[in-house]
């Protein structure tokens, strides 16, 4: 057996990695004059580094192991599998076992009338299915002029080309020749960071209502669809007021627009619903779906999509798909990780148990002097960082530096959590206890000290002007 468990010291395998590995979202020369922090084992909620330290993963992941880590029967769900059936391809007329058990079964979970499935590898993968899939189907139908997509600024959809053009973040457009043409991106409905002085509705409203300003100034024969995240993730949390996704619905019936709802993170329990369409009351056309699906024990996304539409591209040969589109191993492991959370009532797990007690964990950390809010949706939340509370003051210092200072603080305190720009990210396991957010709320207090007085020290308790 291949002894890739069986490792070298830290330092060694820090070398090795800076020499040559290159990560993600990662600028390398600073990883290697630090060091990566390397992880070898996980139970629960709790990582082990190669140093022995215990942290706590207050994200599980990347918003990914609902399940938690180590559960057994997964590992042997993959084992019979790749034993039964390693590979086999879901191409030109041929299917397996579990490609079709996971299909029905999420036909099943979905809302309305989605109830067909087109398998990817990953989120960015299923994203680029959608980009394709939306436009063909307008194009079968006699319109392939209606073809653009609306998206969101400060989305996330992903980091391929289509994906990535598909979201709305600047720093990847301006890297590889991105947005691809035919995308465009309205506000966001981001209230605490650009609500200013409206209310809440009255700002969902108006950040609604720009995709009927775009859809009338492209022209409705020309809009395929609407993408976005029921509530956005690596955006920063953002819960949109609860007037914006009922006005979207409005908007995308009235003007024959797609809605692709992006359930990579919302999907599969983390807004306190199966998907986070139901939690914001919405019928998607399509949804993304990834992450969640397999608790990330293994690679696998994909597209749960309406009746019409898969009527409209099943009369037609849709030349699109991937290697692994379906993968028997993967696909098995992500109906281990739906049984095991129908026959746990995982559901009503986060309802009555982890999310009053999250909820009111991040009230008490609400009072802190350094935090302006709490943003929560289920057992996804964030923690925007300002200098002044009541007037939801940026920095003055460059936007990010304060949070990474306390994710640095964090990880000094066993604990992960996330900074996008100055908000700290909490999206833990779901299996998550209340003994566990105790402990976390203890650990995310001593960062969120540890960095005040850092700031105090170094004077950088400033609003910009
Ligand atoms: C992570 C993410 C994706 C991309 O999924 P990958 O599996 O990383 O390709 C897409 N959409 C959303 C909302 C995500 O959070």
């Amino acid at each position: 057996m291949s002894s890739v468990t069986n490792h070298l010291p830290t330092t060694e395998l820090q070398a090795l990695d800076a020499a040559h590995h290159m990560h993600p979202f990662t600028t390398g020369d600073e990883l290697a004059s630090k060091g990566a922090r390397i992880i070898t084992r996980a139970k629960g909620v709790y990582l082990t580094d190669s140093e022995g330290n215990e942290i706590l993963d207050a994200m599980a992941g990347l918003w990914c192991v609902n399940l938690g880590y180590g559960r057994p029967e997964m590992g042997q769900v993959a084992m019979r599998q790749m034993n039964e059936l390693p590979y086999y391809n879901t191409f030109f007329q041929t299917s397996h076992v579990p490609a079709i058990a996971l299909a029905a079964e999420l036909a099943k979970l979905a809302p309305g009338n989605l109830n067909h499935v087109f398998f990817a590898g990953s989120g960015s993968e299923a994203n680029d299915t959608n980009l394709r899939m939306v436009r063909t189907y307008w194009a079968e139908k006699g319109q392939p002029e209606k073809s653009h997509i609306i998206s969101r600024k400060n989305a996330y959809h992903g980091s391929s080309v289509g994906s990535g053009s598909l979201g709305g973040m600047t720093y990847i457009h301006e890297q590889g020749g991105m947005p691809i043409p035919g995308i465009h991106h309205i506000g966001q409905p981001d209230w605490w960071s650009e609500g200013g002085d409206q209310t809440p509705e009255a700002f969902g409203l108006a950040r609604a209502q720009e995709l009927e300003a775009k859809i009338l100034e492209l022209g409705e024969e020309k809009v395929a669809a609407f993408i976005g995240e029921p509530v956005q993730g690596a955006g920063g949390v953002v819960i949109p007021p609860a007037t914006y996704w009922p006005e979207i619905q409005r908007i995308c019936k009235k003007y024959n627009v797609l809605l692709i709802a992006d359930e990579v993170i919302c999907g599969f329990g983390r807004t306190g619903n199966w998907f986070g369409s139901e939690t914001m009351g919405i019928q998607p056309d399509i949804m993304t779906i990834a992450k969640g699906l397999s608790s990330g024990y293994a690679p696998i996304g994909g597209s749960i999509v309406s009746d019409e539409i898969a009527e409209v591209i099943n009369a037609c040969e849709f030349n699109h798909g991937y290697t692994y589109s379906g993968h028997p191993v993967c696909a098995a492991v992500a109906m281990e990780n739906l049984r095991i959370m129908q026959e746990e009532d995982m559901l009503s797990h986060i309802r009555n148990v982890a999310m009053p007690a999250l909820h009111a964990a991040l009230t008490d950390l609400g009072e802190h002097p350094l935090v302006g809010g709490v943003n929560v949706s289920g057992l996804m939340a964030s923690l925007p960082l300002t200098p002044h509370k009541e007037s939801r003051a940026k920095f003055a210092s460059d936007g990010g530096t304060v949070g990474y200072m306390c994710r640095e603080h964090c990880f000094a305190n066993n604990l992960v959590m996330r900074h996008v720009g100055d908000r700290m990210i909490i999206s833990p396991p779901l299996v998550i206890t209340p003994e566990e957010i105790d402990i976390f709320a203890q650990r995310a207090k001593l960062a969120l000290d540890a960095t005040y007085k850092d700031l105090q020290d170094k004077d950088m308790l400033k609003a910009a002007s």
